[in-house]
């Protein structure tokens, strides 16, 4: 009976989030949003600079609302607001980048002319094998163990073979889709000569962590 039940569970799991609704994981797309941070910073304007967190009837709000938009165009349109392009990269993630650069990870690149593909080795590995991406890519496991060791121990960096636009590299480790950078991204950009970290950068010691604060 037990037995059954699972079969159908998974029989249902496989229909509905393997075949039907197979775009609900945060892998499949880059630069959309991976929390509500964003929508919250929104609110957080509307009430300090709108409502002043007063609780309004909704008519008034209505009216304000129209006021706060117009208002708003007229602030992008003459760039008191601005909208951030370009991600931005704290010290933590020149340090972590930078170490990574330094570090013996070998990665295998392809070369496609405009961009340049990078496979690089996750977690403590420091070497992968084109079997390992041919694994990643078919994304075809055979057991559950195998997915959960195999899954994640390749990263996917994808650069423009342009050093003025490292920062356009994407990487699809989960750092990158929260903060649209991460320590491959500056790492390989390091090793390519396409950037130079700041000198605080260098200051923790390989292999070490800085300090949260
Ligand atoms: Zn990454």
């Amino acid at each position: 009976m037990e037995a059954k039940k699972q079969i159908a569970f998974v029989e249902y799991f496989e229909n509905e989030w393997l075949n039907s609704h197979n775009t609900w994981y945060e892998n499949i797309q880059h630069f959309t949003p991976s929390t509500n941070d964003g929508l919250e910073s929104f609110n957080k304007i509307i009430k300090d600079e709108d409502t002043y967190r007063e609780r309004i009837p909704l008519s008034r709000f209505r009216i304000i609302t129209f006021e706060t938009v117009k208002q708003w165009s007229s602030q992008y349109k003459h760039k008191l607001k601005q909208y951030i392009q370009t991600p931005s990269i704290t010290l933590d993630i020149w340090t972590k980048g930078y170490q990574w650069a330094k570090s013996d990870k070998s990665v295998i690149s392809m070369n496609h002319g405009y961009t340049v593909e990078y496979y690089a080795p996750a977690d403590d590995e420091f070497k992968i094998s084109n079997n390992d991406i041919d694994t990643i890519n078919t994304m075809k496991w055979n057991t559950f163990d195998q997915y959960r060791k195999r899954a994640f121990n390749v990263w996917y960096i994808k650069m423009q073979n342009d050093p003025t636009n490292w920062m356009k590299g994407i990487c699809n480790c989960p750092a990158f889709f929260k903060c649209y950078v991460c320590k491959h991204v500056a790492g390989v950009s390091i090793r390519l000569k396409f950037c130079k970290p700041p000198p605080a950068a260098k200051d923790i010691p390989i292999g070490h962590k800085r300090k949260r604060g």
